[in-house]
């Protein structure tokens, strides 16, 4: 090299060094605080969505990119932001620790323990927003996730992958099938996160406990952004818990992630885009409210296994308002999701529970990951349930009904009985099909309705204790003949 390509190259080197330099000084000045977003002046070239460091230690991100001034949603709760306090960019976009330790553990929107257990030992991150699968790496829904619970695996069946909003008034029982179907996931492999967004810190603690009491905490991430926090972190909260569940997806792990729920997600992004003025439309919500939730169930997907495999089922919940499920939020939802799972408060009040309408309920891609056994059993179950209900109504009106009528009438009542189910006691797959074969095959015409929640306990026990192999037969995906024949000779040691 001669000399003078020498001093060339040390200028290059050095120019590239001056460069880096000034990048990672770039800062301005805050000349506007309050609820929780900042306005800052002076920084250059800060991307959207950059993560922003203010002297002191606090962080935000950059949301609107104005001519002279850049909005910043802050992301802590202290109160050491004023006017003058200095804001440095970080070239980073916003990230959340995530592994195998964040199991067991209750995390803020930001990653960190609350659960006063100390610090999470681990060293990975990733960025909270990620781009979705591509259709490429994609493959159908294949293999089911069992909830636990009769009326959703055999009417509304869920597979791995999957997109199924649960959506109901307020006090219906929405958080208690996504928890139900949590503790299910127990010695399945399936890893599951569940983000609870403006939810009261109370309800937070009894969701942790009853998580632990049944042994599933375990394999299960809280992420929480309480009511009492601010919109910013309430707005990323589902995000980070995705950044988790996708680690753990890139595993070629299976895992389920559940969102309670995104109305209120809906409510904290409408606060923080009107703080930053961002011109409001259809209820107040900004423009961009689908878009945000589209992105992020799109991001639930099953992987092909030349890709690596593992797949996220998403659980989002919508809170309706008097059951109106053409609203904004909800009709966004539903057309992003892949079925739902309605809940309706006056079956609730009228005692069955879970308070599932099947009329209006449906998975649209569930069925094909769904079990032989149980989609054989499941299909006359379905067309016996809608025939009863349309006969409830038209029933009421009548006084003498012919036979048939009152068969059919009866056999329904049985059907509801059999769907009812207390919650935290999910059933396996293989009961599932024998209690549903029974009753829709009338084993249980001369069971009194009453005695029907007996029955089925002892018809488990029975299936439990004396014919394990049938059980794991039909789990399986087994369902010819040898079984239906077994199962006649099992219903019929029953009556005996
Ligand atoms: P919110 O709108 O307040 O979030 P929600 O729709 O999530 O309510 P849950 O909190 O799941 O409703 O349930 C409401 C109440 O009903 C709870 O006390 C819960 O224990 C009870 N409940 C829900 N499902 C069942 C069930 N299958 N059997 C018995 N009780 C149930
Ligand atoms: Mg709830």
């Amino acid at each position: 090299m001669n000399r003078t390509e020498e001093i060339s190259s040390i200028i290059k080197a050095q120019i590239e060094h001056y460069e880096t330099k000034t990048q990672m000084t770039e800062t301005g000045k805050v000349i506007l605080v309050g609820d929780g977003i900042a306005r800052v002046f002076g920084i250059r070239n800060c991307m959207a969505n950059e993560l922003l460091e203010f002297e002191g230690g606090s962080f935000g991100v950059a949301q609107n990119l104005e001519e002279e001034t850049v909005s910043v949603a802050i992301l802590s709760n202290r109160n050491d932001i004023r006017e003058g306090t200095e804001v440095r960019r970080t070239g980073k976009v916003l990230s959340v620790p995530v592994g195998e330790k964040m199991l067991g553990r209750i995390v803020n929107a930001l990653g960190e323990p609350i659960d006063g257990k100390g610090p999470v030992e681990t060293t990975q991150a990733r960025p909270i927003e990620s781009e979705a699968p591509g259709i490429i790496e994609r493959k159908s829904v294949c293999v089911p996730l069992q909830t636990g619970i009769k009326a959703i695996d055999s009417m509304i069946p869920i597979g791995r992958g999957q997109r199924e909003l649960i959506i109901g008034d307020r006090q219906t029982g929405k958080t208690e099938i996504a928890i139900d179907t949590i503790i299910n996931q127990k010695d399945t492999g399936v890893l599951c996160v569940y983000v609870a967004i403006g939810q009261k810190s109370t309800t937070v603690a009894q969701i942790a406990s009853q998580l632990s009491r049944n042994g599933a905490m375990d394999y299960t991430v809280i992420v929480a952004a309480s009511a009492s926090e601010s919109a910013p972190l309430q707005y990323i909260a589902p995000y980070s818990g995705c950044a988790m569940a996708e680690y753990f997806r890139e595993q070629g792990k299976d895992v389920l992630i559940v969102y309670d729920d995104l109305s209120k997600h809906a409510v904290a992004y409408r606060a923080l885009s009107l703080l930053i003025r961002r011109p409001p439309g259809r209820e107040a919500y900004p423009g961009d409210v689908f878009y945000l939730h589209s992105r992020l169930l799109e991001r639930a997907a099953c992987v092909d296994e030349a890709y690596g495999g593992g797949s996220i089922t998403a659980l989002p919940l919508i809170e309706t308002q008097a059951g109106d499920v053409s609203a904004y939020i909800p009709t966004n939802v539903i057309s992003i999701t892949d079925g739902q799972i309605f809940l309706e408060t006056e079956l609730f009040h009228s005692g069955i529970m879970p308070a599932i309408n099947p009329g209006i309920s449906v998975s649209r891609v569930g069925g094909s990951a769904q079990l032989k056994g149980m989609k054989k059993v499941s299909g006359e179950l379905k067309l016996l349930y809608s025939q009863y209900r349309e006969l409830q109504a038209f029933a009421q009106f009548g006084s003498d009904l012919d036979a048939d009528t009152k068969a059919r009438l009866a056999l329904g009542e049985r059907i509801v009985e059999v769907l009812k189910q207390d919650r935290n006691s999910p059933v396996r797959v293989g009961c599932q099909v024998a209690i549903v074969y029974a009753v829709t095959k009338g084993y249980l015409d001369k069971v009194e309705v009453k005695a029907i929640k007996d029955y089925e306990k002892r018809l488990y026990s029975l299936l439990e204790s004396r014919h394990k192999n049938w059980l794991e037969r039909i789990e399986s995906g087994a369902f010819e003949d040898k079984e239906i024949d077994d199962l006649k000779a099992i219903l019929s040691e029953m009556e005996g």
